[in-house]
């Protein structure tokens, strides 16, 4: 092996390391970056007992594997495809399997209309008789128990299932109006309004449909049980607390709603000991005058003021590239209760120089984490404050492909923040509606995607010990969760290595 004789400077987040080499090895040399790079990245400070040494063997042999048929048969791999297209051959992967199982802590960033799985809501949700489906004044599919709100023949929901020649052919086609699948994403890619309008299609179609108060608690029964379904034991919501109707002719206010919601979640947490719990980030959308903003500030400092430990904070919601900046609410957003946090959504972009300035207001307005974070890597001020501030990022790889920023999710730029121990938590925005569920796909996809072909176990184990970091709990709550987390850890370790999956 030939000997080089140089000083290599490799500088780490918070170490320089000055290896002077008299003699060594072009080989050893490698390595030393290859390892200093490893130790630098996220999951790079945990350890690994003897027994969680066992399971990451299982985990990477079969990641190593997986990657290696992977390069082999490229149009089968679904890190390197759309999710649409690759999730029918990323059900049958053991990593997949394993990522199912991990106990991940908290889902920190999924709106409450796009939580729940289209097809349980068709299956389950639609089976009450006075629900209709009927077109809005534009045309649009809507269901509504409400017929009042029809601009065309009504259809009774129930009656029209009985009598479908194939009942599951229509229940398909009823939830392709509640889901963003399409067989050619490619053909969507190009236009962001077309698959914007999609999105925003969805949520009035359901508008309706979800604000009946009988709809609404089963919705959010539902949502709780799929995120326990995939381990997940405490999540941050986001939710604008939409009035809601019921039989009696009486609108519901926003407190009324939280409360209701309250309401499900402590029944759960009887039912279910290990659930630690569920809070709301209120939201509003990213668009309307200052007086209208104002007019949300006042709601949520009454709504947080009530329920404090409950309602934890403020975010708005829409397509950033559309909507209002930041920087025009300035002045309303500055007067703030010290308790309240701002989550917002931030640099959700392909842009760079405009959009992507929410991200420094994010940071002036003293956000507690920034949604998306997309354009992050842009800008070397904002981050290096985003890094020194300890304010999390939360990414959502699967929303990112689907909603059109990226295609190839091993283009994605958390794989910077990834490689240099960012803050991050990965979080599923609104799986509901893009057939993925919980956070298993999104975790699966920042393993064999986001992170280095290396990262295993540990890279794992820190995603979930960053939610739980990065969750607003009380100290009571944190020992609780800390406690969960640990005994459900202890298990997955366990079955892993007993091969129990
Ligand atoms: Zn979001």
């Amino acid at each position: 092996m030939r000997k080089i004789s140089w000083l290599w400077l490799i500088i780490g987040l918070s170490t320089l390391f000055v290896i002077e080499c008299a003699e060594i090895s072009y080989d050893t040399l490698r390595n030393k970056i290859i390892d200093a790079e490893r130790s630098v990245a996220v999951g790079g400070n945990i350890w690994l007992t003897s027994a969680e040494d066992k399971a990451n063997s299982i985990l990477m042999n079969a990641k190593r594997a997986e990657m290696a048929e992977g390069v082999k048969t490229p149009e089968k791999f679904p890190p390197a495809m759309h999710f649409f297209q690759g999730k029918q051959y990323l059900r049958q992967s053991e990593v997949f399997r394993i990522i199912q199982k991990l106990p991940k802590g908290a889902l920190l960033h999924g709106h409450n209309t796009g939580m729940v799985s289209s097809r349980w809501i068709i299956t389950n949700l639609t089976t009450l008789y006075n629900l209709y489906t009927c077109r809005d004044v534009n045309g649009l599919l809507m269901f509504t128990y409400e017929q009042s709100k029809c601009h065309s023949e009504v259809q009774n929901v129930c009656l029209e299932r009985i009598n479908a020649e194939d009942r599951r052919l229509y229940e398909r086609q009823l939830e392709k109006h509640i889901n963003m699948y399409t067989v050619h994403p490619e053909s969507m890619i190009t236009d962001k309004r077309k698959i914007w309008q999609r999105f925003y299609n969805i949520f009035k179609s359901v508008e309706n449909f979800y604000s009946y108060q009988p709809a609404f608690c089963n919705y959010h029964k539902r949502l709780l049980e799929e995120l326990c379904e995939d381990n997940i034991f405490y999540a941050e919501l986001r939710s604008p607390l939409t009035p809601l109707y019921g039989d009696n002719n009486r609108t519901m206010n926003a407190l009324e709603v939280a409360n209701e919601l309250e309401a499900i979640v402590e029944g759960f947490k009887a039912r279910h000991p290990d659930f630690v719990g569920l809070k709301v980030i209120y939201t509003k959308p990213n668009q309307g005058t200052v007086d209208e903003m104002a007019q949300h500030l006042i709601t949520f400092k009454q709504l947080h003021d009530a329920k404090p430990n409950f309602i934890i904070g403020f975010d708005l919601v829409g397509q950033e590239d559309t909507g209002d900046p930041l920087h025009k609410f300035v002045n309303e957003l500055t007067d703030m209760p010290p308790t309240a946090n701002f989550f917002f959504h931030a640099g959700e972009t392909n842009w760079f120089g405009k959009t992507d300035w929410n991200l420094m207001d994010a940071l002036l307005l003293n956000t507690k984490r920034i949604g998306h974070g997309y354009a992050l890597p842009k800008h070397p001020n904002i981050w290096s404050t985003v890094k020194k501030r300890n304010i999390a990022i939360e990414v959502s790889p699967i929303s990112n492909q689907v909603m059109g920023l990226v295609w190839d999710l091993r283009n994605h730029p958390a794989t910077f923040l990834i490689a240099e121990n960012f803050p991050i938590v990965i979080t599923a925005d609104y799986p509901g509606i893009w057939n993925s569920k919980g956070l298993s796909y999104d975790f699966y996809y920042a393993f064999m995607a986001l992170a280095p072909a290396e990262a295993d176990l540990r890279f794992l184990k820190q995603l979930a010990l960053n939610s739980i970091k990065y969750s607003i709990l009380t100290s009571e709550e944190r020992r609780k969760i800390n406690r969960v987390f640990q005994k459900k850890w202890e298990e997955f370790i366990y079955n892993v290595i007993n091969l129990r999956f």
